[in-house]
This record gives structure tokens, C-alpha cells and sequence, in this order.
């Protein structure tokens, strides 16, 4: 063999037994893609998924939740709202996803896919503020005891409910044009007594400030609760909830279909309240996020299903 036909023989040959190693259907990879790019503890996850095959239905498991994927048929892609507890620690974990396939040679076939997503420490500030709320809240007489047991069942009832059809559609934007007092995960004392960390996003309104509906959705709760006062609950589906608390009227009752912007209710000072503010919270399948982090994701603007 002459050294021309060789060095064009070795590459060939090289080229053929890499592509004979590894079957096209295996090398196929599906685009897996997650909103923050970078995922923190305490914050919010959009999954945006490409299979390598049409499919019917997706569904996912992420950190021990069921996640739900919607389709959006002008850009292919499957959407899905998810989050990471605060409590999450630092590390990689697998976004499982399976799939069935809707048309081709066989179809109904079960196909999945794995992604290892890395989860970063996001940063909350430390600084305790010194808060003085009234004696009930921090030392309850037996009676209010009771309504504070009541209230805790209404929300292990309604809290922890996933709705897997998505409602959401676009950005999720602000309830109130104000400034914010308080931060996401912030610890604060009350009464010289640590509270939990704060888990959700104060903004400084004088009552009767009308309070907006962060995005599609429907009325979960719109009922007084113990701590939260009166409270509006909305569940947007695929697990995602926002809670508005303190306000001094309702503007909504529970059933009702709101839309992004849509006055939900009036801000005021009720349950354990400092005085007057807005207090909004953002629940995904049980744990809170961080709701200025949930506002700066691009979410796509799809219609309801
Ligand atoms: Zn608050």
C-alpha cells in the first residue's frame, strides 16, 4: 500500500468504526435546558425540554417531586415550572424525564432520559431586624391556640396541592408598584424570640393599596387565617402557588379564575402584621422560593390547554 492511499484509508476506517460504536439512536441527545441557568437553593426552575422523538405525553421527577411538562407547539418544546427548597444542599441532582411517543413505526413507546443539573448555594441576607408584633402571636392564650391549630390545618389541606395542568402563561410580575421592605430568606427576631426565615417578599403599601394576581390562575383560598390574616391563595398549576397575605378586603372568592394583573384584593395589616404591608409568598409543591427570583424568569407566553 503506497503512504497516499494509507493516510486516507486510516482516518476513513477510524471514522467508520466510531460511528459503527455508537448506535445513531443513542447518540441522539435531547436538549435539556433550565431557567436560571445556574439553580440556587430556594429559587425557582423552568425546565425547557426537546426530545429527540414526538411526543404524547412527558412527565419528570426532580428532588423527590412529580413534575408535569406542557407542550408548546410553535417552538416544540416542553415546558415545566419547578423549584428548589431552601433547604436543598449544595450538589448535582437528575432531572428524569420519560416520555411517550405519539406517531412512527410503533408508537406509544416509552423512551426516557436523564439530565444531572447542578444546584448552587444562593445567597440570603443574615442581618436580623428587630420586630415587635403583638403578645398573641408570640404567646397565645390556649383559645387562640385553637384557632392557630385551626388555621395550620387549613393550610396543610390547601398548601401542598398540585394541580398538574399548567395555568401560568408569561412572566409572573409584580402584585403591588411599591417599594420592597423585606427580602426572601432573610432571619428575623421577634420580640428577642428567632423566627423562622422570612419566605416571602414584603412590599411597604399603605392599606387599601390594590394587590394584582402575578399571573393566571385560579382562586385556591380567599379566607382569614390565624398569622397570615386575611389571605388570597392562587394556584397557577404544575405545583405552583402565590400567596398574598394581610390584606384588609377580598377582592376574589375561592373558585374564581383570575388573570395576570387582575385586582385580587386590598393590602392592609391583618394577622401578625408589624402594620400595614404586603406580604407575598411563592409555594412550589410544598416548599417556599424566593418570589423575586420567580419574577425574572422569561417565561413563555403559551395558551391554556
Ligand atoms: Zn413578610
Amino acid at each position: 500500500m503506497n503512504r497516499r492511499l494509507a493516510t486516507l484509508i486510516f482516518p476513513l476506517t477510524l471514522l467508520f468504526w466510531t460511528l459503527c460504536a455508537v448506535p445513531p439512536a443513542l447518540a441522539a441527545k435531547w436538549t435539556v435546558r433550565s431557567q436560571p441557568a445556574r439553580l440556587v437553593n430556594g429559587g425557582p426552575a423552568l425546565f425547557q425540554v426537546k426530545p429527540t422523538a414526538r411526543l404524547q405525553s412527558l412527565t419528570g421527577t426532580w428532588l423527590g417531586h412529580d413534575v408535569s411538562f406542557s407542550f408548546d407547539a410553535t417552538t416544540r418544546t416542553w415546558y415545566a415550572l419547578a423549584g428548589v427548597s431552601l433547604e436543598t444542599a449544595l450538589g448535582t441532582y437528575p432531572l428524569e424525564l420519560s416520555g411517550e411517543t405519539t406517531a412512527g413505526k410503533i408508537p406509544g413507546q416509552k423512551i426516557s432520559f436523564t439530565r444531572k443539573l447542578l444546584v448552587a448555594r444562593g445567597k440570603y441576607p443574615k442581618i436580623s431586624v428587630k420586630l415587635s408584633v403583638e403578645g398573641k402571636f408570640t404567646e397565645p392564650t390556649p383559645e387562640q391556640q385553637k384557632q392557630i391549630q385551626e388555621a395550620q390545618q387549613v393550610k396543610k389541606d390547601y398548601l401542598n396541592r398540585v394541580t398538574p395542568d399548567r395555568e401560568w402563561s408569561g412572566k409572573f410580575t409584580t402584585p403591588a408598584d411599591a417599594a420592597i421592605s423585606d427580602v426572601f430568606g432573610s432571619q428575623r427576631v421577634f420580640n428577642g424570640k428567632t423566627s423562622s426565615p422570612h419566605l416571602g417578599l414584603d412590599f411597604r403599601v399603605p392599606s387599601g393599596t390594590p394587590v394584582a394576581a402575578m399571573n393566571d390562575g385560579t382562586v385556591l383560598l380567599a379566607r382569614p387565617l390565624y398569622f397570615e390574616g386575611n389571605c388570597v391563595v392562587i394556584d397557577h398549576g404544575q405545583g405552583l402557588l402565590t400567596l398574598y397575605l394581610h390584606l384588609s378586603e377580598f377582592k376574589v372568592k375561592e373558585g374564581d379564575q383570575v388573570k395576570r394583573g387582575e385586582v385580587i384584593g386590598l393590602s392592609g395589616g391583618t394577622g401578625r402584621a408589624t402594620g400595614p404591608h404586603l406580604h407575598v409568598a411563592v409555594r412550589w409543591q410544598g416548599s417556599y422560593l424566593d418570589p423575586a427570583r420567580l419574577m425574572q424568569l422569561q417565561l413563555p407566553r403559551v395558551g391554556r390547554q
